[in-house]
């Protein structure tokens, strides 16, 4: 019978015998190509790290970090690589540019904002003035001619 408590004693037992460093890498033993370790081959295959920081956006490899060997998947042909770096350069660029247009919108916007708020403020200050100006004929008896 393997409950929590015996599962724990036997990863302390084990860790205790060969380190945390050799546990790490008996426990966690196939490496998908982003470099994250897995328990098992499947899992590695499917890793979702991958999308991002691995070549062409999915998982191409993995490896068993105990044997060195490709175990799923293959190592990318020297083509592929640079088909993928070029691609991850052109995504990139497409980016860069994308950020330059947000950050132009982004100052336009507060530009018309300052303007706005500028125009608000005129606008409410001629609005005080006439209220003192009527105020003013007010106190002084004269009739408003509309
Ligand atoms: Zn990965």
């Amino acid at each position: 019978m393997t409950d929590v408590t015996t599962r724990y004693v036997t990863v302390l037992g084990t860790l205790a015998e060969v380190g945390p460093r050799q546990y790490a890498e008996v426990e966690y033993p196939y490496v998908c190509s982003c470099g994250e370790q897995y328990r098992e081959v499947e899992y590695a295959a499917t890793c979702r790290k991958c999308r991002t920081y691995s070549l062409g956006g999915r998982c191409l490899y993995v490896t068993d970090e105990r044997t060195g060997e490709v175990v799923w998947g293959r190592m990318p042909t020297q083509d592929e690589v640079a088909e993928y770096e070029a691609a991850d350069r052109e995504e990139r660029e497409e980016w860069l540019n994308e950020l330059a247009y947000l950050k132009g919108e982004g100052e336009r916007y507060e530009r018309l904002e300052a303007e706005r708020r500028e125009a608000e403020a005129k606008a409410e200050r001629e609005l005080l003035e006439d209220i003192l100006y009527l105020t003013q004929d007010e106190l002084s008896g004269v009739r408003p001619r509309c």
